[in-house]
């Protein structure tokens, strides 16, 4: 097994990663910007080394400062978590370069996969349904247009390059149509340096059902199960599980197998995501994601797989412990990302230094976290706390569990989106398990965060005003005992010596 392994992230990803590496016996590597020198994550580190200040392409995101620490402290391999530089052919090629395993798959995987229009291609010469729309960037809009027509409206324009939800937009009518083509266009540009766009069916109330993968260096390829994270907002997600609940066990193989003819296409190696949008009973691949995933900690829950561990595995040359058939699901997990974002200001993030902090715990809860009391969540990075999960031996009582798991957690100091997951969890439609990517709108649930955010805020004004009240009895006890003292140090001033 390696010996030391940089891991160049940050957070919570960065402490699952080293803990993965603790349990292995291998040594640990940090990086941190400016921002992150008191941030748990560099000493949980065995070692770690300042990198340069935010924003992220001055650290995180510089390969010349990464390698120099990976050189420097004698690594024998690089984790590069989730973000930054994990999807990014050219890093995993200088780690090549330089003689350091890159924990990931083949660079030329992520370059096939980086491009939407690309990894749409690949797919649909390998048989694996592709979301109905044109495999060719736009060049022009008029053509475009006829396609559009073609397709049918609504239509989805997305970036090529795209990612993190940003590069797409719905497009309802041909009116809007070419403004869109341009907005996305110089979003585009300005975001990943790409302004190819393409145009894609917009499903029906899809639900976002994704398949873990597993792949060694020897042809072995598996799913370890299936998540459905169609809580979304801005296309983005906030709450995941496993197993999807309109799963059945013939549905999973069928996708399943589908993920594992995705993943072989590419020749694909290590921890991976394929992803999907199923829509009335079709399903229809999204995009591979050539990383560990935020969620996998659901998919660890149920099937009792490390999925940090066997990724350290895989890239040192080991082969896959377990076959297709090994692989068994037990019970259902949930997850929660809490966020310093207020859901009632369309979920703008909230920065800020934590004054109280207290996470949950108690049977079936994990929580995965960098933070800490007195921790400030930076305006350079994203606005992630923690990750919430919660496992039962069956939905309901992981649906509990979390209620219950969400009503223990206190941050103070940042606002949080803890109201925006009680809402949810305890919805009828959520308990029902009738989930699409639309399903914060369609159940109204900001409606719901607002009632509960105001019987929070009322409950914080009459503590604030029982303080209120109680402390001028305090300053008049105070007083008393003041006076009290004074008297009685008279009356012994007073007595015969
Ligand atoms: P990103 O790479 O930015 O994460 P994805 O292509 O993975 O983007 O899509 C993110 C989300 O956007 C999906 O989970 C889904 O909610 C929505 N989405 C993407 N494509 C479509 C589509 N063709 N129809 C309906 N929703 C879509």
């Amino acid at each position: 097994m390696f010996d030391k392994v940089l891991v160049a992230n940050r957070g919570e990803i960065a402490i699952r990663v080293m803990r993965a590496c603790k349990e292995l016996g291998i040594s640990t590597v940090g990086v941190y910007s400016d921002a992150d020198s008191n941030a748990l994550f560099t000493k949980y580190a065995d070692e770690a080394y300042a990198i340069g200040e935010p924003p992220a392409s001055k650290s995180y995101l510089n390969i010349d400062k990464i390698l120099d620490v990976a050189e420097k402290s004698g690594v024998d391999a690089i984790h590069p978590g989730y973000g930054f530089l994990s999807e990014n052919a050219n890093f995993a090629d200088a780690c090549d370069k330089a003689g350091i395993t890159f924990i990931g798959p083949p660079s030329e995987a992520i370059r096939k996969m980086g491009s939407k229009i690309s990894a749409r291609e690949i797919m649909e010469k390998a048989g694996v349904p592709v979301v109905p729309g044109t495999g060719e960037p736009i060049d022009n809009v008029d053509e475009a247009m006829e396609i559009a027509d073609s397709i049918g409206y609504p239509v989805m324009i997305k970036a090529s390059a795209g990612g993190g939800g940003i590069g797409m937009k719905v497009v309802h009518s041909k009116e809007k149509f070419a403004a869109s083509v341009r907005s996305i266009q110089s979003v585009a540009k300005s975001t990943f340096g790409d302004p190819t766009v393409f145009i894609e069916k917009y499903l029906p109330e899809p639900r976002h059902i994704e398949f873990q993968i597993l792949a060694d260096k020897y042809g072995n390829t598996i799913y370890v199960s299936d998540r459905e994270c169609s809580i979304q907002r801005r296309h983005q997600k906030l709450i995941e599980e496993a197993p999807s609940p309109v799963m059945t066990p013939e549905f999973r193989e069928t996708m399943g197998e589908a993920a594992v003819k995705a993943a072989k296409t590419i020749n694909y190696e290590n921890a991976g995501t394929v992803e999907f949008l199923y829509s009335k009973g079709d399903f229809y691949f999204l995009e591979v994601n050539t990383r560990l995933q935020v969620e996998h900690p659901i998919t660890e829950l149920i099937t009792g797989i490390d999925l940090a561990k066997d990724q350290l595995k895989i890239a040192y040359g080991e082969e896959l412990p377990y076959k297709q058939d090994d692989i068994k699901i037990n019970g259902c997990a949930i997850e929660c990302r809490i966020n310093a974002e207020d859901p009632l200001n369309d979920f703008a993030p909230s920065p800020g230094k934590i004054r109280r902090y207290r996470s949950a715990g108690g049977p079936g809860v994990r929580v995965d976290s960098g933070v800490h009391v007195g921790y400030t969540i930076s305006p350079y990075y994203d606005s992630m706390i923690s990750k919430l999960s919660v496992w039962g031996r069956d939905r309901d009582e992981a649906i509990n569990r979390m209620k219950r798991a969400l009503y223990e957690y206190v941050v103070v100091g940042v606002t949080t989106n803890l109201p925006f997951h009680r809402a949810v969890l305890s919805n009828s439609e959520f308990k029902e398990g009738n989930l699409t990517t639309h399903f914060i709108e369609d159940n109204n649930i900001l409606e719901e965060v607002k009632k509960i955010v105001d019987a929070d805020s009322k409950a914080s004004r009459t503590l604030a005003s029982a303080l209120d009240d109680y402390n001028p009895k305090v300053a008049a006890v105070a007083a008393a005992v003041k006076s009290y003292m004074e008297s009685t140090q008279e009356l012994d001033r007073r007595k015969p010596k």
